[in-house]
């Protein structure tokens, strides 16, 4: 028998665009939101809260270090090299 499984990962599903679009698009997308929602750390006090509050700008809510970077990666570790 042959498994119909579908190939998971949420490739196809992601949350936001749904079967809209082209696979493309899709695809872009879904890099940008998983580089967007990955878990990253304060550069100031190592919280992991960290997180873009608008369209390249970083924020941490608990030591309000704000910082201004790229869109979808914040690239601290490009910064400091
Ligand atoms: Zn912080």
């Amino acid at each position: 028998m042959v498994s119909r499984t579908s190939s998971g990962k949420g490739s196809t599903n992601l949350k936001g665009l749904g079967i809209k679009f082209g696979a493309t698009v899709r695809k872009r997308y879904g890099k940008a939101y998983r580089t967007l929602h990955k878990k990253r750390r304060c550069p100031s006090c190592g919280s992991p809260r960290f997180a873009r509050v608008a369209s390249g700008i970083w924020n941490c809510p608990k030591c309000n270090y704000k910082v201004a970077s790229g869109a979808y990666d914040v690239e601290i570790e490009k910064l400091h090299r």
